[in-house]
């Protein structure tokens, strides 16, 4: 018997739910992966994925399996492999986006027009999205905290380790299989290690995760994003550890979202709050200045820099610029939403345009109105601010908390550095 394992963003072979049950299940498995070239990926994230599939083929092979990659229309391909090498079924991970779920019914529907079997399997989110449901019959969780209560209530499926032996079917084509060396960065074996070497500062993650400059949250989420860990069996992972409760809720924020986009695939586009505002300012100059680091709110301008130089920003400087965007700019959190799913190496619909919407009021938030003062941000959170003079060359001459206001500096420290496009007042 041979089974396909269609891999999307689930790119590990440990705790991979479709893998292990199809390894049990079937004589031989075809790992397979389709590029498809319909689907938006800014640069940064291709790269990553291309590291991710070297790994990924790489820890296949160490088990006596490899990586099928192929480019096309996911469907076609997965049901052209199957029916070249006598498959019985296809199974991969289910996922939410609009674009996902197309792709599984389209997927469901062509085999069932061919005879072969079709199942999805959890692996994705930690808990599924849909799966816990608010008293009264709504079909998702509005609000985080409820949500939370009940997540943290329920059980959890078991963790798979990574199977020992998989065993492909003999004669494969060669064209299938690429070739491409893994990277020290992305996929599985660099996840894990990350992982291990960041689990000495879960202690103090409660403590630090929102000081800017200490770095100190454990820059998991690009490989959340592709699957190379599994966030169940993170979970298991810090379970009991001292300190895992704050880390374990942030977590749980990525589930809440993933279920807000299951019940609400339009997060992208449309205002997720029946009655939100929802009119912005057009102002293309002051668009491209946030996005260039160039508005002359240092705190701004750091996250919005380090984004440009790492594909990644700090969450609280997310929060800080995307505030700043939508309630100093009145700038469309669209096109701010849009900015960061193109550069970021974790990019993804549910967690990008869930946290956008919830910080421009139009989503999730039970106080949208609430606004950042970037500069009462800057001192809590970057009170020394070697975080801004990290990422802003220009003013690292001003000392110690004195760089978030270079207003007040003569001009000649400054170096060019623009005024401020708005600011509260103090
Ligand atoms: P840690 O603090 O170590 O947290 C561990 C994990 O929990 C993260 O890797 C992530 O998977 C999850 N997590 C943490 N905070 C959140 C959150 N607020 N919402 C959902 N999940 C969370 N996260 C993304 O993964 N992709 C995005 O595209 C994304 N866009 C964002 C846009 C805005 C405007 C904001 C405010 C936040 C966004 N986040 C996004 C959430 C958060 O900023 C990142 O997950 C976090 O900064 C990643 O760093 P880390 O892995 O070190 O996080």
């Amino acid at each position: 018997k041979v089974a396909v394992v269609l891999f999307t963003r689930d790119l590990r072979v440990h705790d991979h739910p479709a893998l292990a049950a199809s390894v049990r299940a079937a004589e031989h498995v075809v790992p397979l992966f389709v590029h498809d070239p319909s689907l938006p990926a800014g640069s940064n994230r291709r790269t990553f994925l291309d590291g991710c599939l070297s790994d990924l083929a790489s820890s296949l092979r160490q088990r006596g399996g490899d990586l099928v990659t192929l480019r096309g229309d996911p469907v076609d391909c997965a049901l052209r492999v199957a029916k070249q090498v006598g498959a019985a079924g296809i199974a991969m991970s289910a996922d939410v986006s609009g674009f996902a779920r197309a792709r599984s019914q389209r997927l469901a529907a062509a085999c069932a027009a061919e005879g072969v079997a079709f199942r999805e399997f959890p692996g994705v989110t930690i808990a599924e999205p849909g799966s816990l449901r608010p008293g009264g019959g709504g079909s998702h969780y509005k609000v985080f905290t409820p949500y939370y209560r009940a997540w943290q209530a329920s059980s959890l499926r078991e963790v798979h380790g990574a199977p020992r032996r998989i065993s492909l079917p003999e004669d494969m084509p060669k064209s299938w299989f690429a070739t491409g060396d893994p990277d020290a960065v992305s996929g599985e074996s660099a996840a894990r290690e990350r992982l291990s070497s960041w689990l000495t500062h879960l202690e103090s993650y409660g403590d630090h995760h929102d000081d800017l400059a200490a770095d100190r949250t454990s820059r998991l989420s690009p490989y959340l994003h592709f699957g190379c860990l599994s966030p169940r069996e993170l979970v298991a992972r810090v379970d009991g550890h001292a300190g895992a409760e704050p880390f374990v809720r942030q977590l749980c924020w990525r589930d809440f979202y993933h279920q807000v986009l299951s019940a609400f695939p339009d997060l992208r586009r449309r205002p997720y709050r029946p009655g939100a505002e929802d009119s912005w300012r057009d102002e293309p100059d002051a668009l491209e200045a946030w996005k260039a680091g160039h508005t002359g709110v240092p705190i701004v301008d750091a996250g919005m820099r380090q984004m440009l130089q790492e594909g990644w920003m700090h969450n609280r400087a997310r929060l800080i610029t995307a505030s700043y965007l939508t309630k100093h700019l009145y700038l469309d959190w669209r096109a701010g939403g849009d900015h960061f799913y193109d550069l970021l190496l974790d990019g993804d619909v549910a967690n990008n345009y869930g946290n956008w919407q919830w910080v421009a009021g139009t989503g999730n938030d039970t106080k949208p109105y609430r606004r950042f003062n970037p500069l009462r941000q800057a001192e809590r959170f970057d009170p020394t601010g070697d975080y801004v003079r990290r990422y802003v060359p220009e003013l690292a001459d001003i000392p110690g908390k004195a760089i978030h206001e270079p207003w007040k500096q003569p001009a000649s420290t400054r170096r060019g550095y623009p005024s401020p496009l708005a600011l509260d007042a103090k």
